[in-house]
């Protein structure tokens, strides 16, 4: 059934993230994506971002030189923290009022929750955990989103709906060049009767924010070497050589699943996949690391893959640049030894 005809819904809107007044780089990939789209299929429409929170507008340098043709501001004291009924409400105003053809939000924890609930209100469908989204010259959106644990890759179209909705984990598209000058205009969406109607009748109070794990050292999406380490390693005594590794070569440790459930490392923030995080560094060195599809799906882009396995015929080397038979934990330890010896030299 179709709820409205295509040909009315123009434009792309992305709904950037901002965390601790921030705007999270995941907004940036997206815009980058968004530019891509346009330049594609100029009949796309304009590109614009809407910010949400308190005190937002002070964010609007950083996404000013993004390409971007307009920034909405969403500034409110009570959009401080985030409620997703209250940021779905705005949203789903917004939409409907502007109507872009295409809408791009970061799949994030609150996010992606964020547009599954806004894809059942509009009345359209939602494609999750995009790898990569291109445009016809229709302005018709193909959402490539994979399956079965990342061994499919599916191609998803909405023709009868809008807006067209995918979400993107960070990491997967690069940001695009800064364009020095660019200024986009600037408008603002007064929220203050949602939020008097949202405070009256709260399905849900947001009371504060809760304790965020804090990661120590560099996170693994933003450094540019990755020491990675999986089940192969062993133990948790044999992990903290990773650690070691890591500390030299000034990056930060990664992981896969089994790491995570034999308790070697706290919580999945560290880890690398379809459920975990995206990783593009400069160097990635995996140690025990067999290479599962749902592992490689969040590394294959680094630019040099080092991996050390004790089997010649494991799957990462079919990704890897440099591949190392052999022990992980006698490879380690003989590395860490060679680059103490060089730097005391
Ligand atoms: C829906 C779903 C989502 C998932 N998401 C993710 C995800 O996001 N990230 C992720 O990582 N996994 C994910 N998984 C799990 C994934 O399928 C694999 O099970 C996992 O990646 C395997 O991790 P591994 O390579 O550490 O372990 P294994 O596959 O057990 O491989 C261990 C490797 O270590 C090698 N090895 C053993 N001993 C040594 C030694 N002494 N020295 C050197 N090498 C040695 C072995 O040869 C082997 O290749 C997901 C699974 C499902 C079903």
């Amino acid at each position: 059934m179709k709820t409205t005809h295509p040909a009315e819904w123009k434009g792309i809107l992305v709904v950037g993230e901002i965390r601790n007044s921030r705007v999270q780089p995941v907004t940036l990939e997206l815009i980058g994506k968004a530019r891509e789209l346009k330049a594609t299929c100029p009949t796309v429409g304009d590109i614009a971002v809407v910010l949400i929170g308190d005190g937002v507008s002070a964010a609007l340098a950083e996404v000013e030189t993004s390409g971007a043709d307009e920034v909405i501001l969403v500034d409110h004291k009570q959009t401080s923290l985030f409620h997703n009924d209250l940021y779905a409400t705005i949203l789903q105003n917004i939409i409907t009022s502007r109507k872009p053809s295409v809408v791009l939000l970061p799949a994030t924890a609150q996010y992606q929750d964020l547009a599954s609930m806004l894809g059942i209100r509009l009345n359209t469908g939602v494609a999750a955990h995009c790898v990569d989204i291109r445009i016809s010259k229709a302005a018709e959106m193909l959402a490539v989103v994979p399956a079965f644990g990342g061994k499919v890759l599916g191609d998803i179209l909405c023709p009868a709906h809008r807006p067209q909705m995918a979400t993107v984990k960070p990491g997967i598209f690069r940001q695009a060049p800064p364009i020095s000058g660019n200024k986009p205009q600037i408008s603002h969406f007064d929220p203050s009767a949602i939020v008097a109607e949202k405070l009256q009748n709260p399905r849900l109070v947001a009371l504060g924010n809760s304790a965020c794990a804090t990661t120590r050292g560099i996170p693994v999406e933003e450094a540019s070497v990755v020491v990675c380490g999986g089940w192969g390693m062993g133990s948790k005594e044999n992990w903290q050589l990773l650690n070691e590794l890591a500390n030299l070569l000034g990056g930060a440790v990664g992981c896969t699943r089994p790491a995570v459930d034999e308790g070697w490392v706290e919580g999945e923030s560290q880890m690398i996949g379809t459920s975990g995080k995206v990783v593009r560094p400069k160097v990635y060195i995996g140690a025990g690391v067999s290479g599962s599809s749902h592992h490689i799906c969040g590394m294959k882009d680094s630019d040099l893959i080092i991996s050390i396995n004790k089997d010649e015929k494991a799957s990462i080397f079919e990704v890897s640049d440099i591949r190392v038979v052999g022990d992980a934990k006698q490879i380690l330890e003989s590395l860490i030894e060679k680059i103490r010896a060089i730097r005391k030299a």
